[in-house]
């Protein structure tokens, strides 16, 4: 099954107002014309709206880099699935690393916004990967395991063509340092065959897999020749217009 390749940026907390019109208006300069691959930005929820006003009419998508599973309510610091939409968002991305790692999200809390945030009808990115310490202790594989498992837990197959999973080993995150094509492919394959165990054999088929890890310019065109890397998260280069032009034209 031919998947349609997904170039993602995750902005993280970067650009003010005027910064991410700019940014986000340079990106969808970049993708018109590009038909055949998915381009999403993930800026911070203060510029949501101005994001969403700067690519309107372009096929960029929109996504927040949260999302909590409630509708409203009293839930400080929290974005809901229905203000993302008013925004003119239409994904989330949930279990980035960061989030895991600095503010202790654990699988079941990231399952809930995956749930909720599939339930408001946004498309959602699922981040999982392995820590140094895990990879060279060999519990990679037990790792992709329990966050893929947890994170898509009450998940249907319908729902599934809205999900994408991210693999980002958290040792490539901002490090400049990328996994291998040979490396990432075969986690990718891991995820998909996984994604087989869980649901069924079209549902791993169809499913697009992302790499996340220090993608570059340089690094892209490796990464997409694998057979089971089927676009990129992106941070840091995708803060630089150029950069990240160069990476949605890969191939
Ligand atoms: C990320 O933010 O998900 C990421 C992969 O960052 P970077 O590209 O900077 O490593």
């Amino acid at each position: 099954m031919k998947r349609k390749a997904l170039i993602a940026g995750n902005w993280k907390m970067h650009t003010t107002a005027v910064e991410a019109r700019m940014l986000a208006t340079a990106v969808a300069e970049g993708c018109s014309g590009i038909d055949d691959r998915d381009v999403l930005i993930a800026p911070p929820f203060t510029v949501l709206g101005e994001v969403a006003a700067s690519v309107k009419g372009s096929r960029v998508i929109v996504a927040s880099q949260n999302v909590c599973w409630e509708e409203q309510g009293a839930y400080t610091g929290e974005i809901s699935p229905i203000m993302v939409k008013a925004a003119g968002g239409s994904a989330a991305i949930v279990g980035h690393s960061e989030r895991r790692q600095i503010f202790l999200e654990g699988d079941d809390l990231i399952n809930r916004r995956l749930t909720g945030a599939l339930t408001s009808g946004l498309m959602v990115i699922l981040c999982v990967g392995e820590t140094l310490e895990e990879r060279e202790g060999g519990r990679m594989f037990a790792v992709l395991d329990r966050q893929v498992r947890r994170g898509l837990a009450g998940v249907d197959a319908a729902a599934m063509t809205r999900v994408v999973i991210a693999y980002e080993p958290v040792w490539a995150i901002g490090t400049g340092k990328t996994a291998s094509k040979e490396q990432a492919q075969e986690a990718h394959a891991f995820i998909r065959n996984l994604l087989g165990e869980i649901f069924q054999k079209d549902i791993a088929a169809q499913t697009r897999i992302l790499y996340g890890g220090s993608v570059k310019p340089t690094n892209i065109d490796e990464l997409m020749a694998q057979p089971d890397i089927d676009g990129a998260l992106v941070g840091g280069a995708a803060l630089d217009p150029q950069s990240f032009r160069r990476i949605i034209a890969f191939g």
